[in-house]
């Protein structure tokens, strides 16, 4: 199993869509699944995602760390920089 790091939403990171998952205890991951990663939170190192594939952890998925209240967003892409470029007229 391969640890992946979350990173922080950077302040005015607006989500484009889905919602931010909370987790509700520190010792259970919001997601727990059959991928390669487990991701855990930046702040504290917390589990927050089990056996995740990184196609699942895209920019949509963000989860409040149980532990240290830190949202976490897997994606490496900001979500400016991730959004489809709007076309000029
Ligand atoms: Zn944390």
């Amino acid at each position: 199993m391969t640890i992946k790091k979350m990173r922080a939403v950077r302040a005015g990171e607006v989500p484009v869509d889905g919602g931010t998952a909370v987790q509700e205890s520190a010792d259970r991951p919001v997601f727990r699944g059959n991928g390669e990663y487990d991701y855990v939170c930046v702040s504290c190192g917390s589990l927050l995602a089990a056996g995740m594939d990184p196609q699942y952890m895209t920019r949509r998925v963000r989860v409040r760390c149980a532990r240290c209240a830190t949202v976490n967003i897997s994606a490496e892409l900001p979500v400016q920089a991730a959004r489809r470029a709007r076309r000029e007229a």
